[in-house]
């Protein structure tokens, strides 16, 4: 799944691999993990990560390749691949088919969405202050738990220079899919069940 902060990947990402059972592999949730740890390690990925920026490519292309490749029903790729040459490694190194869905929206739209974001420390659900709200403003809708969770790189800063690195570094990869023929683009601007209903029917027709 292709496109820019805020376009709805991860929501529909999980949507989707209830409905088909299948895993999802969300790039920024393993970095966000490993970001945590007190290691060199876990501290630089924690301040490329606030800056808004990506990290390095060999470091991602390891984790997700291993994944993959551990997995025979396939797999939902969010956030990945983020740059041409993620996309490069993928193709040589992945055997499986490859669909790219490209999820198209204007990006004045996306600043807010994403500054209102925040999601449930415990199941993952994703709510929005502007566009959604747990049932209560304390409990979450689907499993119950008090615990909320907001991203060190949903402020404004971090959201433009993500909005920067998608433009500069991902925009070139929905041409790459484009040119092989692998590309099928879904208008993002619409509600959760329109986008889910249409990204269902792409996917099952691949
Ligand atoms: P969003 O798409 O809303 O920016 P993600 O959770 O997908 O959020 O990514 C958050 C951050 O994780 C990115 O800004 C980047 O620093 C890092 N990241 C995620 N996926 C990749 C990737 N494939 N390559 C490099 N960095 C990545």
């Amino acid at each position: 799944m292709i496109g820019p902060p805020g376009s709805g990947k991860g929501t529909q990402a999980a949507v989707l691999a209830a409905k088909l059972k299948i895993p999802h592999l969300s790039t920024g949730d393993v970095l966000r993990a490993m970001a945590q740890s007190q290691t060199a390690e876990g501290l630089e990925l924690h301040r490329i990560m606030t800056e808004g920026k990506l990290v390095p490519s060999e470091m991602v292309n390891k984790f997700v390749l291993i994944s993959l490749q551990s997995k025979i029903t396939g797999c939902i790729l969010d956030g990945y691949p983020r740059n041409l040459e993620q996309a490069k490694f993928l193709t040589q190194n992945y055997q499986g088919k490859i669909q790219a869905i490209y999820f198209k929206i204007d990006k004045s739209l996306v600043a807010e969405r994403v500054a209102g974001r925040f999601s449930c420390n415990h199941c993952g659900k994703i709510y929005n202050r502007y566009l959604s709200q747990p049932m209560t403003d304390t409990v979450c809708d689907k499993c119950g738990s008090h615990d909320f969770l907001f991203r060190s790189d949903d402020n404004l800063a971090a959201v433009t220079a993500r909005l920067d690195a998608y433009t500069t570094e991902t925009e070139p990869v929905v041409k790459y899919y484009t040119t092989k023929g692998l590309l099928k683009t879904l208008r993002a601007d619409r509600s959760v069940s329109e986008i889910s209903e249409e990204l269902l029917s792409i996917v099952k027709s691949h």
